[in-house]
């Protein structure tokens, strides 16, 4: 499967993915999140642990199961986490830890090395056995509500390591950090290269014409995404430039606010007939690839983020990205060369219409923006990062780490 890549990601990533894979093949490695689909982290997953399979390592992805009130309440430490301020109680506090109390006992949780993605699943390190167990957080929290990030400290300080990835994110919450940025992955359903007729076929189906300038945003139905202020933007470039708007999203089974900021968009649009709001279901991996590929302009005006898979995925298919300057985003735009970075409604606006009304220049962020993804935020190199961090979990002590 590695074979695969050859060709697409650097030479220099498969070597050492390569290498580090040799010395740690046969142990077992764990991640578990809480949704096996609906936002990056899950994207990722899905296509990592085949990759790490087929280099050898026994790789398993289990999820935790939790009731209503337990993905109220760790929706709540998200946003907490992000900036927003919300109150948790210490029951809500209390049921967090039951949960994966309960959870622990149903997962087998013996591994070499287990990696918990973000602060669901973070408790179950109160049940650790044997291996390295390293925290992944995945979310922007470099401006927290201090009394949430203290009580997810706790957890995190009993991690070996853990990682962030942006490093204004590390925040002496664990004795060892690392800064590893996700990414995509170049042969799956949602960024392979696809045929003309496929784009068309999906342009027919959900119904977007094909006769004007497609401007995207690809994103859950979440308010940090900022799904008003793109419609604003929008409105404003629509007084001088023909275009329709594509806002695509899906539910994810750990977001139980999705629904009603739907609505709140839905409201918003007040049947614009250029202004098309879909909800795809699960999986519309081929769907959203295909998006991509028609939109001339791909937005992600997100006002907090994680690092914003969809980004590198609109780079990586040769468009131009505007995007919020907001956690990961700056890493993957570099203003002005593979994209824009953006602040405010007006500003979207204004680098929307720039676009818009220069296809040179469009054309050549999109071809700076893809080489830049495959330099940086392709899936073996991400792959190799993470080994990078157990292998020297294991090699703690040595001062020569040999491969
Ligand atoms: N995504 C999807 N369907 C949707 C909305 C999003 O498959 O309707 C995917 C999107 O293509 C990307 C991921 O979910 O791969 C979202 O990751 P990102 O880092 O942008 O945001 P998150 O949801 O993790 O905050």
């Amino acid at each position: 499967m590695i074979e695969s890549y050859k060709g697409i990601s650097p030479r220099g990533d498969l070597l050492l993915l390569r290498k580090l894979a040799d010395n740690l093949a046969g142990k077992t490695f764990l991640h578990v999140n809480s949704t096996r689909e609906g936002g990056g982290v899950a994207e990722i997953l899905q296509r990592m642990v085949p990759i790490l399979s087929s280099l050898g390592i026994k790789a398993r992805w289990d999820i935790i199961k939790g009731d209503d009130r337990f993905f109220d309440m760790t929706k709540k430490v998200h946003n907490a986490l992000q900036g927003y301020t919300e109150f948790i109680d210490k029951a809500m506090w209390e049921h967090h830890y039951k949960v994966n109390e309960e959870n622990a006992a149903k997962l087998d949780l013996d591994a070499d090395a287990v990696l918990i993605h973000d602060p669901q699943p973070a408790p179950l390190v109160s049940f650790r056995t044997g291996g390295v167990w390293i925290w992944r957080c995945h979310i922007d929290v470099s401006n927290p509500q201090r009394d949430v990030f203290k009580e997810i400290g706790t957890y995190a300080n009993k991690f070996d390591a853990a990682i962030y990835s942006v490093s204004r994110f590390a925040g002496a919450m664990c004795p060892n950090e690392f800064i590893i940025p996700p990414s995509i992955d170049p042969l799956s359903e949602k960024n392979r290269e696809l045929t003309i007729e496929e784009i068309a076929e999906t342009a027919n189906r959900l119904g977007i014409p094909t006769d004007r300038s497609v401007i995207l945003q690809v994103s859950r139905f979440d308010r940090f995404k900022d799904p008003t202020g793109v419609i604003m933007a929008y409105r404003m470039v629509k007084k001088y430039n023909d275009c329709v708007l594509v806002l695509a999203g899906s539910p994810a089974t750990d977001d139980p606010e999705g629904a009603e900021v739907l609505s709140e968009v839905r409201d918003f649009a007040s049947n614009d007939p250029d202004v098309h709001i879909l909800l795809l279901p699960p999986f519309s991996d081929k769907d959203i690839n295909a998006l991509q590929r028609m939109a001339t302009v791909i937005l992600q005006k997100s006002l907090k983020e994680g690092f914003g898979l969809t980004v590198a995925e609109g780079m990586w298919k040769g468009k131009p990205v505007i995007g919020g300057a907001a956690g990961g985003i700056p890493l993957q735009i570099i203003h002005g060369i593979t994209g824009f970075l953006v602040h405010s409604i007006e500003g979207t606006a204004f680098r929307m219409r720039q676009l818009l009304n220069n296809d040179e220049m469009a054309a050549r962020m999109g071809q700076h923006a893809r080489e830049y993804v495959r330099q940086n935020f392709l899936i073996t190199r991400q792959t190799r990062d993470y080994l990078s961090v157990w292998y020297t979990m294991l090699s703690k002590g040595k001062s020569l780490i040999e491969l």
